[in-house]
């Protein structure tokens, strides 16, 4: 055997685990039970295609030198993404620590006091630097978040427009391109018809409903959009600004000129370019739109004793409730990534902020100064951080690229140049430098920075910011490793035990897969950086997208959705596209069952489709014959199915190829949902199936750590026929020859966390990704068995077996008045994150181990609910004051001098042995959902300001 084999540190269980796992299910080997579970008729015949698995010391020789293809220029390109520095504090103890990047969006608030303060402290940074009323807990990118805000400007519309149908929405020339391209693919299936003008010549005509402003402009001119606001709100068109945050803490803020959105990327602060992402974007809004909110929202409540508690916000705005009437697909979003942008400002401060904002906009007042001294001329009348200066393009581009440095050119006489808080003065003389030769002038050699503002007075910001205590303290750097390990303690992440989210696929993320991503060769390219400096990039993500193609049996694989619900809409994008090139415009209706994830009905809504919901047997089946008969009703306008496999009840549907010969028979395109892909890889995959396309969720099963909510990328892979339509970048063209306009902002998405499962594929090789699904059949059914008599499986295959997930009954419990939240909570007294709660059905728990979990861990998380399977049968209806219901226990009610439960501490505490070894205690009691949306507060003013009276 080969000990140095990555998949031996990737699967939990031993060889020595095996046999006894195989025994209490029931099988003799891992093919028998593969074979229980999986239809015969679309298992694979051949192993994956793949590159021999490389161990975990090769593959960092090969990442190094795969990277050392890499060169990272200077580049002052801009267009929303510039150098940053990451505080080496925050790279030390946020971004490369599992602690962190570990942990699960924040739904089981309990056991996630931590991140969700610091996602606090960061929304209360983008109110604060916006002017605004309430903003979110982070969105995929600026591109997205701009046609967020649309989506969201089109939604609140009054009623004479709605009934009108006034679908103008006025965007601005100086709109980034990537944005306007993203806005250009989410408008037209919703109906709005965009109208791209000089805002300056603006008509403010009754036919608007909003419209976006970029701030500062593209390249870099900053105008003054008070009266543009003003007498657009006079005539009921509401505006979004696109702003660069850091410009807020110098520029008047758009909130303060009565925007009513503004939108726009944190990655300068402190987050790496990493060739496009991941970064997290910010949306911020008005009170009066909060219902219409797009993402997740963090809030001040109270728990049950009255403390301060955090928690998710107003969550009957998302797409699991609202389902086809949602207007967003948010699921997953940029929750590591917003974390570290908040540290950033509470590393920095609002000195610090302004003192990088005021440096960075010195150092381009600086550079138009000299540039003008020795001939240019500098267009800009004002700006902060990007200007822009008349030159020769091509003579100053060879210069340029023999120092090392990218700028952007606008066209073949105007280069912007954006500056950054990375600059330096010896870098400012080495542009300069560049300009002189290219013109033959002399260059003096500058010291000291102009201290000159460039922009009008009336635009300089005079109101205060980030004056909470937060922002304010923690800048000593053993102040702040402190305050962030003390937010970290609060936080239950995969560091401590497993979580077995079902759907989730919460399995190890391995240090040897995140370590490249801290390498500059990998983190410090610009998304927008010619080809043939980041033909490290190329090779790695073309190598990945094989790899993807391989793995799911089709033809094309696009890595630009950040999220699985974005590759949902992507992929519906890409099969309407394909419909209309071929005179089916009118093809727009999806089948959906009922059993579908919210996003799946919200992604379809978005895509302009159709919903029609299809039924379920009792049996957690598709009703193949509800299904058949909805498809030949809907036969003419057939656009597609979305269909999860396997289900998301956890099993292998067998009649999945006739279901699919259902739908192209007439006329559709089949969706794969790829969330439960881990059940498949190696095994079988969506084109074997009979799918067309197909998203996968990189962060679920292909080693992207969840981050706390976010970062994610979710390809989506696609038959022969539909790799013409995948999407294109307008800056860096990508995609197919037909391909639609863009569904992200960077070319490659989150280009540097696609690094993560290259490593996990590359080191795993075909045999090991099979394995890692065998294990992970293998651990769901080891708990399906030991759980079984205590806990009821709601749905099994044909053979009685498991995918790779399993759905638990808890509703019978409700006669002993316990709820699955009772369960969900007391799993904390257990040191267990719950499964997940009521998806997707309401009232039970879906448990998924994944393959990286060992026996001993299972058994404890088995221990843990056969314990509570007995205290919820001591348990009845009347009985509200009990262990189940009191849970979690937190440390200050088992430490406080009176004790006045109907139970021993020990009983709620250390109901096991296992515990007291490495207990984990839950730092507030339940949190108040209804009073939090009730009392709205979701920045860091002290809770005592907003106490219901
Ligand atoms: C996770 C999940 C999604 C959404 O993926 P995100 O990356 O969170 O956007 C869609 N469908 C299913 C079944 C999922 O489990």
């Amino acid at each position: 055997m080969k000990t140095d084999a990555f998949a031996l540190r990737h699967i939990g269980p031993r060889e020595t685990d095996l046999q006894q796992m195989l025994k209490t299910i029931g099988v003799d080997s891992i093919e028998r039970l593969v074979y229980e579970t999986l239809p015969d008729d679309i298992r694979l015949k051949a192993p994956l295609v793949l590159n021999p698995a490389m161990t975990e010391y090769e593959y960092a020789n090969h990442i190094a030198e795969l990277g050392s293809k890499n060169k990272v220029f200077q580049s002052y390109i801009g267009l929303g993404y510039h150098q940053a520095i990451v505080p080496a504090v925050i790279q030390r103890n946020i971004f490369e620590n599992p602690g962190w990047y570990t942990a699960y969006t924040p739904y089981q608030a309990e056991i996630a006091q931590g991140r969700l303060e610091a996602i606090l402290n960061f929304q209360t940074m983008v109110i604060e630097l916006t002017g605004m009323e309430i903003a979110n807990a982070s969105l995929l990118d600026e591109g997205t978040a701009a046609a967020e805000a649309m989506a969201l400007l089109f939604d609140v519309r009054s009623r004479d427009q709605k009934k009108n149908n006034v679908n103008k929405f006025f965007v601005s020339e100086e709109l980034f391109p990537q944005t306007l391209s993203v806005l250009e693919t989410r408008s037209a299936p919703i109906g709005v018809e965009l109208v791209v003008g000089n805002h300056e010549t603006f008509d403010f005509s009754a036919e608007f409903f909003g419209a976006i402003l970029q701030y500062p402009g593209k390249f870099g001119q900053v105008y003054d959009y008070t009266a543009f606001i003003a007498k657009a709100n006079e005539s009921e068109i509401k505006v979004a600004v696109a702003a660069d945050i850091l410009s807020l803490a110098t520029l008047t803020p758009p909130g303060e000129m009565g925007a009513a959105v503004v939108v726009g990327t944190t990655q300068r602060f402190g987050i790496p370019l990493g060739y496009g992402g991941p970064h997290a974007a910010y949306f911020a809004t008005k009170e009066e739109f909060k219902r219409s909110m797009p993402g997740r929202i963090i809030g001040v409540t109270i728990d049950t004793d009255g403390n301060r508690a955090l928690r998710m916000a107003l969550q009957t705005r998302e797409q699991h409730i609202k389902r086809d009437k949602a207007t967003s697909n948010i699921c997953t979003a940029q929750v590591l990534l917003s974390v570290m942008a908040g540290m950033y400002a509470v590393f920095h401060g609002p000195k610090g902020l302004k003192y990088i904002a005021n440096k960075v906009h010195s150092l381009a007042a600086t550079l138009s100064n000299e540039l003008e001294k020795i001939g240019y001329d500098q267009i800009n009348t004002a700006f902060f951080d990007t200007i822009s200066v008349k030159a020769d393009a091509k003579k100053v581009k060879a210069i340029a690229e023999q120092n090392q440095v990218n700028f952007y050119y606008i066209d073949e006489h105007t280069i912007a140049i954006s500056l950054n808080e990375t600059t330096s003065i010896a870098d400012i003389n080495t542009i300069l430098s560049i300009f002189a030769s290219a013109n033959g002038k002399q260059a003096s050699t500058i010291e000291i920075l102009s201290e000159v503002h460039h922009f009008p007075e009336e635009l300089a910001r005079t109101s205060t910011f980030l004056q909470h205590d937060v922002f304010n303290k923690h800048h000593s750097e053993t102040d702040l490793m402190r305050y962030i390990k003390k937010l970290e303690r609060k936080d239950l992440s995969l560091n401590h035990s497993m979580i077995s989210l079902g759907s989730c696929t919460m399995k190890l993320n391995a240090a040897a897969e995140m370590l490249p991503l801290s390498n500059a060769n990998w983190n410090n390219i610009h998304p927008f950086a010619p080809l043939d400096q980041a033909q490290g990039y190329q090779e790695m993500l073309s190598k990945l997208e094989e790899q993807l193609n391989v793995i799911t049996g089709f033809a094309g694989t696009t890595l630009q959705p950040n999220s699985g619900a974005q590759g949902e809409y992507a992929g519906l994008m890409v099969i309407r596209a394909y419909h209309q090139s071929r005179g089916d415009h009118h093809r727009n209706v999806a089948l959906i069952p009922s059993s579908a994830h919210g996003t799946n009905p919200a992604s379809a809504a978005m895509a302009g489709m159709k919903v029609v919901v299809t039924k379920t047997l009792e049996n957690g089946n598709i009703d193949v014959d509800d299904l058949r008969e909805k498809a030949i009703e809907h036969a003419a306008d057939l656009s597609c199915l979305m269909i999860t496999y396997p289900s998301t009840h956890g099993v292998f549907e067998s009649a999945i190829c006739e279901i699919t010969q259902i739908i192209h028979d007439n006329g559709g395109q089949v969706y794969m949902d790829g969330a439960n892909m881990n059940a498949q890889v190696g095994l079988t995959n969506p084109a074997t199936i009979g799918a067309d396309v197909c998203h996968l969720n990189l962060h679920k099963t292909f080693a992207i750590p969840h981050g706390g909510g976010g970062p994610g990328v979710g390809p989506i892979c696609v038959a022969e026929h539909l790799v013409p339509f995948l999407p294109t970048n307008p800056v860096i063209p990508t995609g197919g020859e037909n391909a639609i306009t863009a569904i992200s902002a960077a070319p490659w998405g989150s280009a540097l966390v696609c690094l993560i499962s290259y490593g996990y594929i590359s080191m795993l090789g075909a045999d090991g990704l099979k394995e890692s699904t065998e294990y992970a059949i293998l651990n769901a059914n080891y708990i399906k068995e030991k759980l079984n008599g205590h806990y009821e499986t709601l749905y099994s295959g044909e053979m009685g077996r498991a995918a790779h997930e399993m759905i638990l009954e808890c509703r019978p419990f409700k006669q002993k008045g316990i709820e699955v939240t009772d369960i969900a909570k007391r799993l904390m007294d257990y040191g267990f994150h719950a499964p997940t709660v009521s998806f997707p059905v309401a009232g039970t728990l879906m448990i998924e181990p994944t393959e990286s979990e060992n026996l001993e861990e299972l058994d404890r998380f088995c221990d843990a609910m056969i314990a509570i399977r007995k205290e919820i049968e001591a348990s009845t209806l009347e009985d509200k004051n009990n262990v189940l219901k009191n849970s979690p226990h937190t440390l200050a009610m088992l430490t406080a001098d009176v004790w006045n439960f109907p139970y021993t501490r020990e009983q709620a505490a250390f109901p096991l042995e296992y515990i007291a070894e490495n207990k984990f205690w839950p730092t507030v009691r339940r949190a108040d959902d209804a009073y939090g949306d009730r009392n709205l507060v979701c920045s860091c003013a002290p809770i005592e300001a907003y106490m219901e009276n």
